[in-house]
């Protein structure tokens, strides 16, 4: 596919004639809570066969007009990012490893058939919407605005073919707080009927019909009284995968870090930015096949003594409990290990300027 831009796009800007006054914005900043409220703006690049992307645009925040074939709707050709921009106590405006974000979508994009959009014009594309919707990064503290980047089969065609019409947008919505009494432990239902990828699926993209494939055992762990579910390889069902939209990693007596190998998994910018930060305090990582009956015996026997799940949503979120259908692992009132806390203190940190970038993860875009 030919999608490579030998120079950035030129963006075209149409302010909001709609923006919200101050006071609503601020109401509305006051208890954002995470993926109701959206900023004034959005920003959009097209995508045709024939002229490569084009038309790169921030403009009013509103609902897309999408024709009823559009195969998107039909076939789910989709994928899309999850970042978040911090407000830093010297007023400026930082997001966490985008350019990596730019990476993973180009990953996804070639597993789901659509065109790459270069780092240079998915960074625009945040940098020129976090500029106008500056006003909607809260300064409360752990609250952040949550950037959705996403593209879309646009073309209308009920035909199966990788589109030829493609739209790329942006938008941008406050997010309070993700523990506003303090970080709790989280109860997770082990998925032992259904799958979330298999071997040559989709499980390393970000696209939605993963988290279509999640939200039946995603119920099932509410009526279980949990909160996420656990997946398992779907082959052997053994093997520890992922959680619908959290990676995990188990921390062993001796200061060993484990966590699932890439494969079917998706590579979690917070999973990476985690396994740095522990290799980097000494702890030994290991990236490896890790089955439920290791955990449980772990466990048992004392050697496992931390299990925690991280996403850009979260952060990092000790994991208390594992419930399944004849046994459980830990307990839902489990305190939270010492190293999950203080890896979630370090990568906290770093994100809201309270710590040093000594690894260039922090890019200023106000
Ligand atoms: C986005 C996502 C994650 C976490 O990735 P981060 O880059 O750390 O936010 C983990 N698993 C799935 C299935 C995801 O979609």
């Amino acid at each position: 596919m030919t999608t490579t831009e030998s120079f950035p796009l030129a963006f075209d800007t149409t302010p909001s004639a709609a923006r919200r006054a101050d006071a609503e914005r601020e109401a509305i900043l006051a208890d954002p809570g995470f993926g109701k409220h959206f900023t004034d703006h959005m920003a959009s690049i097209a995508w045709s066969f024939d002229r490569g992307w084009h038309d790169a645009v921030v403009k009013p925040y509103g609902p897309l007009q999408l024709d009823p074939a559009a195969s998107v709707l039909h076939y789910a050709q989709e994928i899309f990012e999850g970042l978040k921009v911090y407000r830093w106590a010297d007023g400026s405006i930082r997001a966490f490893r985008p350019e990596a974000n730019a990476e993973r979508l180009q990953r996804s994009a070639r597993r789901l058939a659509l065109p790459e959009l270069s780092t240079a014009d998915f960074l625009a594309a945040i940098e020129r919407l976090v500029a106008i919707d500056a006003d909607w990064v809260p300064t409360a503290p752990e609250t952040s605005l949550y950037l959705r980047p996403f593209m879309i089969a646009s073309e209308a065609f009920l035909g199966v073919r990788a589109a030829h019409g493609v739209d790329f947008h942006v938008i941008a919505s406050p997010a309070g707080a993700y523990f506003p009494d303090g970080v709790k432990p989280l109860s997770i239902w082990l998925s032992q009927d259904f799958s979330r990828a298999g071997r040559g699926g989709m499980g390393a993209a970000k696209t939605g019909g993963n988290y279509a494939a999640s939200l039946l055992p995603q119920a099932e762990a509410y009526e279980q009284g949990c909160q996420q579910v656990l997946f398992l390889d779907s082959e052997e069902r053994t093997y520890v995968e992922e959680l619908g939209g959290m990676n995990v990693f188990f921390v062993h007596r001796d200061g060993t870090v484990v966590t699932p190998a890439l494969g079917t998994i998706l590579e979690g910018i917070t999973r990476s930015s985690v396994m740095r930060l522990a290799e980097e305090r000494g702890h030994r990582v290991e990236e490896r096949r890790f089955t439920v009956e290791e955990w449980r015996e772990g466990v048992e026997s004392g050697d496992i003594v931390e299990a925690f799940a991280c996403g850009t949503a979260a952060v990092i979120t000790p994991i208390g409990r594992l419930k399944a259908r004849d046994f459980e692992i830990g307990a839902p009132d489990a305190e939270p290990g010492a190293l999950t806390m203080s890896l979630r203190d370090e990568l906290t940190g770093i994100q809201y300027g309270r710590l040093p970038d000594h690894h260039g993860w922090m890019r200023r875009l106000a």
